[in-house]
């Protein structure tokens, strides 16, 4: 009897175990879905300002052929355009924070543990008493 009861007890702690370290995958899927949503929105956006980008393109040049003023029509692309970019950008942010980037060897930067202390690339040595990662500068186009 007494032996039942343990097995019993045990398989419940275990299925305890189970169940909160599924509720951690779930946490993580989760910033997996919102990645994907937030990369499909940007897909989606940067679609947009392609087609106005080029719908711009078509304005400028039928209003230098044909003398038609286009140009409340370019005006409003252009600021949609604006608005579009921006709105990428603040995706884009949105990813960085859901997946905080490794840190990478400053030498030949790949990307290494968060407690080494030599690059398992190139055996760089790594210093941990360097401040927390600044924001980095705007990528360069
Ligand atoms: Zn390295």
């Amino acid at each position: 009897m007494t032996f039942i009861k343990r097995v019993t007890e045990g398989a419940k702690s275990l299925g305890e175990g189970a169940k909160t370290g599924a509720k951690n995958i779930v946490g993580r899927s989760g910033d997996l879905v919102e990645t994907t949503k937030l990369k499909y929105e940007i897909s989606k956006l940067e679609k947009e300002v392609e087609n106005n980008i080029s719908a711009l393109g078509n304005l400028v040049y039928m209003q230098f052929k044909g003398g038609v003023d286009h140009e409340e029509e370019i005006k409003r692309l252009l600021s949609d355009t604006r608005t579009q970019e921006e709105e990428i950008a603040k995706l884009a942010e949105q990813i960085e924070k859901l997946n905080p980037k490794p840190p990478v060897c400053p030498k030949c930067n790949s990307e290494y543990p968060p407690a080494a202390k030599f690059c398992m690339n190139c055996g760089e040595k790594i210093e941990q008493e360097a401040p927390p990662a600044q924001e980095r500068p705007p990528a360069q186009e």
